[in-house]
């Protein structure tokens, strides 16, 4: 696995929208991505994608994203969606060298997003934690 769970940037990318217009939104939730792969979290450093983690992170998150839509009042449902695509646009760089063979951003762009990655395999409980922390913000939030 590499970088936080797609999971907590979903979850992370809503709430941004919960609070924003659209593109500020896509803007904050992407900087947001790279700040949270910056914060200590699961992982194993570098190590090739673990693609059974990987399947259950990325249906967890198709989940969230579904949940947050439908959790979102219809005048913000926008925005949330919009926070949503700028915190995940970093991380299609997996979906690009998984199924096509390379990453859609520019190499430099790839090296600086794996260089500020700050992950241990001890840290599984800091992912559910913020998973957990976020979902309660989500369902508090959203609604209203
Ligand atoms: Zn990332």
């Amino acid at each position: 696995m590499s970088g936080v769970f797609i999971t907590n940037h979903v979850l992370a990318g809503a709430l941004i929208g919960d609070a924003l217009p659209p593109v500020p939104a896509v803007a904050v939730g992407f900087v947001s991505h790279l700040v949270m792969d910056n914060l200590p979290h699961y992982g194993g450093g570098g190590a090739p994608l673990h693609l059974p983690t990987a399947r259950k992170d990325g249906l967890l998150g198709l989940l969230a994203i579904a949940g947050c839509t439908f959790a979102a009042t219809p005048e913000r449902r926008l925005p949330v969606l919009a926070g949503i695509l700028g915190a995940c646009l970093p991380d299609t760089d997996k979906l690009g060298e998984h199924f096509v063979g390379r990453s859609p951003w520019p190499p430099a762009f790839d090296r600086f997003h794996k260089r500020i990655q700050r992950e241990q395999l001890n840290r599984f409980p800091i992912e559910v934690g913020a998973a957990l922390t976020m979902s309660v913000l989500v369902v508090r939030l959203l609604p209203r």
